[in-house]
């Protein structure tokens, strides 16, 4: 699954509206303390269904709405959407003949979020589903936090397990499985 644009509106330090090309060869992003490159991993994080607020180094979820500085005024919403080569046809079927997905998530104050699919509402464990399937998503081991080595070093089995899991691709039957549970 290759990601190959993410455009981001109000999330975090990303006031104004910013669209990153993802070209093939992206190693790094480089800039000074505070710039904004942890963000850029919580916006992937976040547009893939991600609802700790903890995981987003926030309070509460809207802790992701660009909360204003000296001169700006704070925003009441955020948006991000990440467009997905979808040249594996991955997607679920009704949105399988795309050549490209275009997943959207926008959090206004006081409403929630609201997740779109190539221009549906859809819900946020459809696209949570989508990239479990995809042995990719928020809590993809290949999305590495600040920390998170010396975390994965000392965590206990079962959250390693969960990491080979997702490296045997079934992640989303485990995510089924737990929801059964459940009911
Ligand atoms: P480092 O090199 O230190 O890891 P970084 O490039 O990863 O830095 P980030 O942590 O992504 O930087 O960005 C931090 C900046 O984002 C801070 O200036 C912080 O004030 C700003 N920020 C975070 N959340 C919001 C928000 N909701 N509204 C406005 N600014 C925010
Ligand atoms: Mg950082």
């Amino acid at each position: 699954m290759r990601f190959s644009r993410l455009r981001l509106n109000g999330f975090k330090s990303f006031v104004d509206p910013t669209d990153l090309v993802i070209e093939d060869g992206l190693t790094g992003v480089v800039g000074p303390n505070g710039c904004g490159k942890s963000n850029l991993l919580e916006a992937l994080r976040w547009v893939m269904g991600e609802n700790r607020p903890t995981a987003m180094r926030g309070g509460g979820m809207e802790d992701v709405i660009f909360a204003g500085a000296a001169t700006r005024p704070a925003r009441n919403h955020a948006e991000v959407m990440l467009s997905i080569d979808n040249a594996e046809r991955l997607a679920p079927a009704a949105f399988n003949d795309a050549d490209t997905l275009e997943i959207g998530r926008r959090i206004t104050r006081d409403l929630g979020s609201a997740y779109r699919l190539n221009g549906r509402e859809v819900r946020a464990r459809d696209v949570q589903m989508l990239f479990a399937d995809a042995s990719t998503g928020s809590q993809s081991p290949a999305l590495v936090r600040q920390g998170q080595i010396s975390e994965l070093i000392n965590a206990k089995p079962t959250a390693r397990r969960r990491i080979l899991e997702e490296a045997a691709g079934i992640s989303g039957l485990y995510q089924r499985r737990h929801e059964a549970e459940l009911k």
